[in-house]
């Protein structure tokens, strides 16, 4: 869909991705949808013809990724608002295949606009999938794991997602496989617990629950598979007060995950809801809170409900915490922080993912607070900008295709009115917007400090 006309970017700041420094006074030019020539003014020829953009001030990011979504099925779709987020670039960890599948034909066909579409297809769930996600699971048998694995790349797939009762050895096999049909494996744990998954070879490690082999003596799970992912939840937040983000069993697992090389998608964002709910700096949730939010007139009825629904919950929960309680979920909350930050300085790969349309997460907004909360953690503005942008790309397989303005890379960029590496949350100052070189009309309820 991309028109024949060349159409070029002069004067802006350009921060490419690829974690060089800035470039003043950049020329970017695409054409079919690609960047085709990326350098300084002087060296960077404007094209005969070409559609002029002069952005003098401006900054140029990478169009943004979000690692970790969840579209839904078509009455919740609303894929418009990532692109007008400015995020150009999402993988969905956990959906039925035939919405998948039609979404993105849809996409790719031009007839609804919203961002380039990655998929898992279902949880993979080692014997009964947990009842609240039944509708976008597949349970199999452990002798079945190659089979299903097989099944889902033939489906077309471009990632396998391993959810919370695959256990060690059957995760190693699904990673076997999946690597051997060229797609990389997610998990969200529970019967695999701390690096274990990693020495299986799982790619991502989605969340945080990574730390849940932290977990002192007395609060160790005797079968951590059999708790549904809202019940881990509230287990972790109980000890995670009392674990040392810097001791000696974190650096450990650090060390295992490094050995093996596997990438962490905190979602911060997620775990952010619990201490903005009784009113402490979850990372201004002020936007996403669904009470607050002018976002909600633009998601789809049933998800609004949702968000509102599952907000109260948490509301409700921290209106009778004690004093006592709310210390020890903002003390969590810091470990939390610290710990993604640790693994990051420890030379861990992060990438910024939201869980959206999890509890306050908005679609495409949240990815902009993500950011905010990973500076927070401890990565530069820079390495956030990276952890959803290059890095991503680099962990699916797609660094040559896209998370990048770099000639030959799909034209994915979004003009900023301030510096993004001076403030991180600059990155919601959006001025302008394309997607595969076409541009997306801003959403103005997007705005930043
Ligand atoms: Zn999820």
């Amino acid at each position: 869909m991309a028109t024949d006309r060349p159409s070029a970017i002069t004067g802006a700041t350009l921060i490419d991705g690829l974690g060089g420094p800035p470039l003043a006074d950049a020329v970017i030019v695409m054409e079919g949808g690609r960047f085709t020539r990326v350098g300084p003014r002087a060296a960077t020829p404007v094209p005969e013809g070409a559609a002029v953009v002069a952005a003098d001030g401006a900054y140029a990011i990478p169009g943004l990724v979000d690692m970790h979504v969840h579209i839904g099925p078509p009455e919740q779709q609303h894929l418009s608002m990532f692109t007008a987020a400015g995020v150009t670039t999402v993988l969905d960890l956990g959906g039925r295949l035939p919405d998948l599948a039609a979404a993105r034909a849809a996409l790719e066909a031009g007839q609804v606009a919203g961002p380039r579409l990655h998929y898992a297809g279902p949880l993979l769930e080692e014997g009964t999938p947990f009842d609240g996600f039944a509708h976008m699971s597949r349970g199999f048998a452990a002798g079945e794991v190659e089979a299903v694995v097989d099944e889902l790349a033939d489906a077309g797939v471009d990632a396998i997602k391993l959810y919370i009762t695959v256990r060690p050895e059957t995760a190693r096999r699904a990673v076997a496989r999946a690597h051997a049909r060229g797609l990389r494996v997610f998990m969200h744990q529970q019967a695999t617990t701390g690096g274990a998954a990693a020495e299986a070879g799982v790619d991502c490690l989605e969340h945080l629950m990574v730390f849940a082999g932290l977990a002192p003596e007395e609060h160790r799970l005797p079968d951590p598979g059999a708790l549904t992912p809202f019940e881990f939840g509230g287990w972790m937040w109980r000890w995670l007060p009392d674990v040392d983000p810097e001791g000696e069993a974190v650096r450990r697992l650090y060390a295992r995950l490094l050995a093996a090389g596997t990438a962490l998608d905190p979602t911060l964002v997620l775990y952010a809801a619990r201490p903005a709910a009784m009113g402490e700096d979850g990372g201004d949730m002020a936007l996403d809170d669904p009470e607050c939010t002018p976002l909600l007139s633009l998601l789809p009825p049933p998800v609004a409900r949702t968000l509102q629904e599952r907000w109260a919950e948490r509301r409700q929960a921290a209106a009778g915490a004690s004093e006592r309680a709310q210390a020890r979920t903002r003390r969590a909350w810091e470990h939390l922080l610290a710990l993604t930050g640790g693994f990051h300085r420890a030379g861990g790969t992060i990438v910024a993912g939201t869980d959206c349309p999890n509890v306050a997460i908005v679609s495409g907004v949240s990815l902009h607070r993500e950011l905010e909360l990973l500076v927070r953690a401890g990565l530069t503005p820079m390495d956030a900008l990276r952890a959803a942008t290059r890095r991503p790309a680099e962990l699916l397989g797609s660094a040559g295709e896209w998370g990048s303005i770099a000639p030959g890379h799909a034209a994915d960029l979004v003009l900023l009115g301030a510096d993004p590496l001076a403030d991180i949350r600059h990155t919601r100052r959006i001025r302008a917007i394309y997607a595969a070189g076409q541009p997306v009309t801003p959403l103005a309820a997007l705005a930043g400090p």
